[in-house]
């Protein structure tokens, strides 16, 4: 079973590095965080490394000892990719995933390309975190107020608050579990989703003002630009939440964000019923999960916004 291979490749190396995908949310940095402070109940010698992490998340237990880059020689024993569904997504760091003796990849998109030695992937969890409550059972592991903390987060942002169609019983359950252990609930609710920055608020009036219905009000479309994230002084992840002002509009199936990056532009596709997104953003290389997926668009702005909504009108009923 691969959870034995996982215990077993966990138990033989000495020097781990946990990596995450691009951009990242707070289940790849509540994940990474818990993995990490777990593997730390250990002796052995773990890295983390996020090159551009969301301050917001600064109040998790180690927050301060990510790394943000590493030496390039460095080869690890093993490799943990957690939230990450495609190698090519590993934030710049694939090099020590690639180069590293033994591999795992534990995550929770449909569209995992099962790119490692081992992988433990599961389409139906909300968050990764949720597949971290099983994994770190099993690596018998004490899951402490602050491990609790960090699976917290990322199951509370990747179910936008329990609200999302793949929260479940064992989302509740643990928790309510949580909740036993002293974590407090609701501080991190606010933290992770309720507070916003002075950036992502002034990000949100622009992309509101830009928002647009086409095909019958089923698809809404925005973007930001790099000037605008200069403009208000954005930092990294204040663009988080942007795609969800189209989504919540009644009749709208699908929500698309552009956002520019250098020389391309950053597709985000939400949607709320019956469209799967991910195919859609498969379709240019990127993927997700049904309901939430992104791609990378090398295009102008005017024909990015054309290539993706023509691919998802052809899912619309
Ligand atoms: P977001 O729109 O928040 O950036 O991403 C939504 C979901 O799609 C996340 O689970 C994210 O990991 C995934 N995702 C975003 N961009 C890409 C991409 O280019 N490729 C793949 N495979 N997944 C992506
Ligand atoms: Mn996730």
């Amino acid at each position: 079973m691969t959870l034995d291979n996982i215990k077993e490749e966990i138990e033989k190396a000495s020097h781990i590095v946990i990596l995450t995908h691009e951009s990242p949310d707070g289940d790849a940095i509540g994940s990474s965080l818990a993995m990490y402070n777990a593997l730390k109940q250990t002796n052995k010698k773990i890295d983390v490394i996020i090159p551009e992490c969301p301050e917001i998340y600064s109040f998790l237990t180690s927050y301060d000892e990510i790394k943000k880059e590493e030496n390039e020689d460095t080869k690890y024993d093993l490799a943990i990719a957690l939230d990450c569904g495609d190698i090519k997504r590993l934030d710049g760091f694939a090099k020590y995933f690639e180069d590293a003796k033994v591999t795992i990849n534990i995550d929770h998109h449909s569209s995992n390309t099962m790119f490692a030695d081992f992988n433990f992937v599961n389409p139906d969890a909300p968050a990764c975190c949720q597949i971290l409550i099983v994994v770190l059972e099993f690596l018998g592991v004490t899951i402490t107020k602050e491990i609790g903390e960090c699976l917290l987060t990322g199951i509370i942002t990747d179910t936008g608050g329990f609200k999302f169609a793949g929260t479940s019983r064992e989302t509740f359950e643990f928790t309510s579990w949580l909740l036993g252990i002293g974590v407090n609930v609701s501080e991190v609710y606010r933290r992770v989703l309720e507070i916003k920055t002075k950036g992502n608020f002034a990000l949100t009036r622009i992309a509101m003002d830009r928002l647009e219905f086409l095909e019958d009000g089923k698809i809404a479309f925005t973007y930001i630009t790099k000037e605008d994230e200069e403009k208000v002084n954005a930092k990294t992840g204040d663009h988080e939440g942007l795609v969800d002002l189209g989504r919540t509009v009644e009749g709208v199936e699908v929500s698309i964000l552009l956002r520019e990056a250098d020389g391309f532009f950053k597709g985000s596709l939400r949607s709320n019923e019956y469209v799967n997104v991910s195919d859609v953003c498969m379709m240019f290389n990127g993927g997700g999960h049904a309901r939430a997926a992104g791609c990378s668009i090398h295009a102008p702005l005017q024909e990015a916004k054309e290539r993706l909504i023509n691919e998802a009108k052809k899912h619309l009923r």
